[in-house]
This record gives structure tokens, sequence and C-alpha cells, in this order.
């Protein structure tokens, strides 16, 4: 580890993709940074993240169990790491190299998830790995893709929508997940699309605007129907679609069998909202639609994204100076995480696997032939259910990732991951999977290294050390070195510059073309966001401001139609769940459910439930109630909520074990993002 120079390192939040500025000293203290994205705010999360540098649970030395029955015990990293590395020869010689297989986080640096998919390529030579970003982004790239040929979130500096007169937040809870977001939407009329009365749907409301209330499962019928209004009403941006697009007559033909009317029988949102929010876009000058989870987490989660862009681009949004489509990516490092090469069916720079040409580039930078590149692997869901079948991975490692927490069917994942043979987890903290694994690798966090990040509106930010990690602790970067090291694999460099060269390189000609993006740049103050492909390009805030990314530079209308969700209610499980986060707490919690400040305010799960469905359950406000669906029970404290809708219970799902939401999530995929479907099962409450 080298010195540490200055008394206090420009850097950022370690939680949330919107990457608010922070000043972090020698000491480990945050303070609040000037930066576009937060302007010098920072949320609860962000101001409290210094307490886990020096927190008591750290985990500060390597820890091994001899067997599943052991007790883990400390080991030195020598030990540790030759002891992973013959574990993972031996499952190999056995099984073959997709015996072996990788899941990595969108919580890690670009660097990280860029040598990650080397590693796991070149040195294992698996084509089992992916990350937890299928959990949360997957079906609002594949739907970017579909549409625009390219997936970035916002295609926008999050500061155009400070000037904006309307923004629909299709399934966004911004207020509790990102509040300094809400600062760039304070001018602005909003509208909020959740089965819930969030602190944003408060706001919409207080802003003039609606909060609209679908049946969890049925957003998709609600654009169809906002469609088939803006159509009939005249509100079509005509000489748009003639210029900018393709595929409106086919969208359409689905859309118009979707008058609001029809739409509000199924999705129970009154016909004359769906008009007036159409109307109020369609008459602004500056507008907005913005997806998140609330759109994304369904079996069909992909064609409800789609069905949010046709209505933008219907209305001629996106690409328009001042107005815009985006989506709101969720993790630090959501964006870059699912760039560089960690995602099953991608190699860096956002290439396809599959492409012969990207496979050549690739290999080329690696030094390999691309015939030794595996294919395409499982998906994140499909990788967990088949550990430790007979086909399946008999050894899995895991870097940044909580999946007994964070994967749906959490208690399928527990089953799948005693199967195997060997679980290697490294991590900061003593999560419920590190908890789970038969080697603990405790690795450095945010303040103590350096890197890039890319941020919601793919902007590369320089991540950077305020000081060394406790004695014992090793850099994932080193981790991975070390590990391909033992395998006696060279070509893995543990500094992180040298792994963004390479990865420029790499990335260069990609669609998320870093190539002219240094750290001499970055710590030289400029703003840039991908693509920038030399180092004399200015980088690119704003895209299809001309043309957007397809060949024929058109952007697509696709047409979708309403698909039920997986699993509906029924008799026995006769409400509809659904999941999300809370102000306090950070994804699987692992993080911020150590933190005494934010803890001490939601210290368990809970249920919100309507009174009424509370009462005929039995239950009263602050009693404990076992939520049940097919795949588990969560149990977690009843919170009357009036506001909610009688046939929907909510969780969070920020807490393990018998109270984890996930143990009742349904893992139906999406069939083209591979998604789970976190905001839609059946369930039914009953008193413990
Ligand atoms: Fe900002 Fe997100 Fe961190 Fe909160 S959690 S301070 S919104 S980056």
């Amino acid at each position: 580890m080298g010195a540490i120079v200055e008394a206090r390192a420009a850097t950022h939040c370690p939680y949330c993709a919107l990457q608010c500025g922070q000043w972090v000293d020698r000491s480990g203290r945050v303070d609040a940074r000037e930066f576009p994205a937060n302007r010098g705010g920072l949320c609860q999360k962000g101001w409290t993240s210094g307490s886990l540098l020096a927190h008591p649970e750290r985990l500060t030395t390597p820890l091994l169990r001899a067997s599943r029955d052991a007790e883990l015990t400390p080991v030195g990293w020598d030990t540790a790491l030759a002891h992973v590395a013959q574990r993972l020869a031996a499952v190999r010689a056995e099984h073959g190299p997709d015996a072996v297989a990788v899941f990595g986080a969108g919580g890690l640096t670009n660097e990280k998830a860029y040598l990650l998919g080397k590693f796991a390529r070149v040195a294992l030579g698996t084509s089992q790995i992916d990350y937890n970003g299928r959990f949360c982004m997957s079906s609002a790239a594949a739907a970017g893709n579909r549409a625009f040929g390219i997936d970035r979130g916002l295609p926008f500096p999050v500061t155009d929508l400070d000037d904006a007169d309307v923004v629909v937040l299709a399934g966004a809870n911004v207020a509790e997940t990102m509040p300094p977001l809400m600062g760039h939407l304070g001018g602005a009329r909003l509208v909020v699309i959740d089965p819930r009365r969030t602190p944003t749907a408060e706001r919409a409301i207080a802003s003039g605007g609606l909060h609209l209330q679908p049946v969890p499962g049925t957003d998709l019928v609600l654009a169809l129907g906002m469609l088939h209004a803006a159509v009939v009403d005249g509100h079509l941006d005509a000489d748009y679609l003639a210029e900018r697009t393709t595929g409106f007559d086919d969208a359409w033909r689905v859309a118009a069998q979707w008058w609001p009317e029809r739409a509000e029988r199924v999705c129970g949102v009154p016909a004359t909202d769906m008009r007036t929010v159409v109307t109020w876009l369609a008459e602004a000058s500056r507008r907005y639609v913005l997806t998140a989870r609330g759109a994304e987490q369904h079996a069909h989660g992909v064609d409800t994204v789609s069905s949010w862009i046709n209505l933008a681009l219907a209305l001629g949004l996106p690409g328009r100076p001042g107005s815009g489509f985006g989506t709101i990516t969720g993790q630090g490092n959501g964006q870059g995480g699912r760039e560089h090469g960690q995602k099953s069916d991608q190699l860096p720079g956002y290439r396809p696997i599959t492409d012969p040409a990207a496979r050549e580039h690739v290999a080329g930078v690696w030094g390999v032939d691309p015939d030794a590149l595996p294919g395409p692997g499982r998906s994140a869901t499909e990788l967990l259910a088949a550990l430790g079948r007979p086909d399946g991975p008999k050894a899995l490692l895991v870097f940044g990732s909580n999946v007994l927490v964070s994967a749906p069917n959490a208690t399928a994942v527990a089953e799948r991951l005693a199967a195997l043979d060997l679980l290697v987890v490294a991590d900061v903290l003593p999560g419920e999977t590190a908890m789970a694994a038969d080697v603990v690798l405790p690795v450095a966090q945010w303040a103590e290294e350096e890197g890039t990040m890319t941020n919601l509106e793919g902007r590369v930010l320089r991540r950077r050390r305020a000081l060394d990690p406790p004695s014992g602790v090793r850099t994932d970067l080193e981790v991975i070195a070390g590990l391909a090291a033992e395998l006696g694999v060279g070509g893995f460099p543990a500094e992180p510059e040298k792994v963004f060269e390479e990865l420029r390189a790499a990335s260069a000609g990609g669609l998320a073309d870093y190539a002219g993006i240094s750290y001499d740049r970055l710590d030289a103050g400029e703003a840039l966001h991908w693509p920038c492909p030399a180092e004399e390009h200015p980088g690119t805030p704003r895209l299809f401001t001309e043309r957007f990314a397809h060949a024929d530079g058109r952007a697509r209308l696709v047409p979708v139609d309403h698909t039920p969700a997986a699993e509906l209610p029924d008799v026995e499980y006769p409400l509809r769940a659904t999941t999300g986060r809370v102000l306090v707490h950070y994804q699987s919690g692992a993080q911020t459910r150590r933190v005494t400040e934010l803890a001490g305010v939601v210290p368990e799960a809970f249920v919100e439930v309507h009174p009424d469905t509370a009462a005929r359950a039995g239950l009263a406000d602050g009693d404990l109630a076992r939520v049940v669906s097919r795949r588990g029970t969560a149990q977690a404290r009843v919170r009357c909520v009036a506001s909610l809708r009688p046939d929907t219970v909510f969780l969070p799902f920020h807490f393990g074990g018998d109270q984890a939401a996930n143990n009742l999530t349904n893992p139906a995929l999406d069939p083209i993002s591979r998604m789970p479907e976190f905001k839609v099962a059946a369930v039914r409450l009953e008193r413990p």
C-alpha cells in the first residue's frame, strides 16, 4: 500500500448510483462534497457510511472452515489463497471448467468488474459468470438496447432535470432511495406510479401532480392506456415519429385495444388520470419519463419498460433538448458494472460475447486465442438454481454480493449454496452469504481503494483512497490477482490504474467506449460521460441529440402487450406482495443494518398492510405477522397503511434469515433479460 498524501480524499458515496460527492479524511470522517449530482447534499446512508470503516464486525483476516460442519477459523492469506486455488483446480479437473462459477456485483468498481470477467474467462476458463445486476437493471438495459441501440441509464446529465416542467416516475421511489435526486426535480410537476403512497408519491401530490396506484404487475397496461390516450386525444408527435423512429404502427396495433377505460379495469388507475398525465406530458415544453425497479422487476419487465419508451417516443421526448426518457440505475456502479464483462453474455465495452469480432478484439487485448474464450453462461438466477446439481457448478466465488438476502426464492438459494463443494466469498463485513462460505476473504472498502465508478448518467468518476485498509485486508483486485497467480496464470495486475488502462483498450470501439478516459483526465476534473473514444474527445453527456444508436439512426417502438404476473392471487394466497427499499437501508442491508443510526430507525423487517386486510387476518398495527408464499415464509412487523391498496402488501428486502422478503419472491424470469419477478408474489398473512 502506498502512503496517503492528502489530508482528505475527494471521492464518492459507497452506496447508490447517484454517487454523491464525498470528502473522506484519514480518520474515515465523511463530509459532503459539492458535485453536480448531489450539490453538496448527502442522504443519511452517505453521511453515516464512514462508521463502517472501523466497524467492530469488520472482517480483517481470511477465514476458512475445514469441513461444512466446522467453524470458520482465521488463517493467513497464503493459506487461504492456496487452499482456494487448490480446491478450484481439483473441481475443474474432476468436472470441467464450467464447474467453477463466479458471481459479481453492481457495486464493484469498473476495474474489479473488468478483472473479474477476465479472471473467469481466462484464468478459470468458465462461462459461468454473472452478477447481481440481473436483479436490478437488466430489464431496463435490454429495453434500452432494443429501442435506442444502446443502454445508458440516463442519456443526459442529471442536472438537465433541473428545468423540467413535468416528470413521470414509473416505479421509482427516489425520495427514499436517492434523496438528493429530488433536488433536481424541485421545479417540476411530478407524476409517481407506484402501488404505495411513498414519500416520492407525497411529493408528487404536493407538486400539483398525481400519484397513480396500479395493481402490482399491471404497469404495462397503464402505459398502453396512456399511449391510447395520446393517440386519440391528438398528442402524437407525428413529425418526430416519422423522422426519428420506426415501429409506431405495430406498437399502435396493440395499444389500440387498450383504451383507457379498459386499461383502468385491469390496472385500477382511473382513465381520467391517464388522460390528464398524457396531456401534461404533451403540453409541457420540458418533460421526462423515468423508470426504475417498479417497472423492471417483472417476468415481463423488458416489455414493461418498452411500453414506457413507446409512450415517450410517441410524444417525441427522447433526444429532444430539455426532454427525454431514462432509467434510474440503483447500485453504485450498476451502469459500469454491466459494461465490462461480468455479465454472462458480455465482454468489455458492452460487447456481445457471441459476436466473433468482439471476441477477437477482447482476446487480442488479453493475449489469448478467441476460440479459447467460453461462450455465454447462465444468468444469475439460473446460475444460483444450478449450483451443486449434477450439471451445475460445484464451486462458487462471490465478490460483493449477498445473494442469501438479495436473490429471489432465498430459501432455495440457501439449499443450493449448501450443496456446493466450495463457496468462497470476498466481503467487507460478515454478511449472511459470507457466513455461509467455506472461505471468507476480507477486502477493502470504498474509502480504502482507488478506482472508477460510472454513475446513473454514464459519467465516469474517480473513487479515491483516503486511508489504508485495516491490517490483514486486501483489495478485491489484489485477491483476484493473487488467485490468478496461485492458479499459475499471468496477466492480472492488482494496480487499479493498470487495470483501467487495459479496460480502456478492451472497451475501445465497443458501445461503452472508455478508450479516451484516463485517470489523469478524471483527476484533472474533466466530466467524462461515455462513449469517449479518444483522449481528445470530450465525452458524450447527451446521447440521441442527432441520431439513435441503431444502424439507421432511428429509435424503435416495440409492439408489447399485457401478460399477467407469473403468479396471481388465489384463495390460498389472496394478496400480492411487492418488495422495495426504505430510506435508511441499502440493498441487502449487510452494511446499513450495522450502522447504529440507520438500524435504529428501521431495526427489523416490516410488512405494510391496509388496515382492513390486516383485520381480516386477525392482525393489528405492531403485531408480528407471518407472510407466506408458495416458496417460503417471512416474519415481519405489521404496519397498517390506509393509503395502500387492500389487495397488496409491501415488504422491504433489506433483511435476512426468517425476515427475508426474498423468502417469498418468485424466481420467474423475464424471457429476454432473465430478471426475476421481485415485484409480484402471491402471499397470505398469518398470525405467527
Ligand atoms: Fe447519495 Fe445514494 Fe449515497 Fe445517499 S446513498 S448519499 S443518495 S449516493
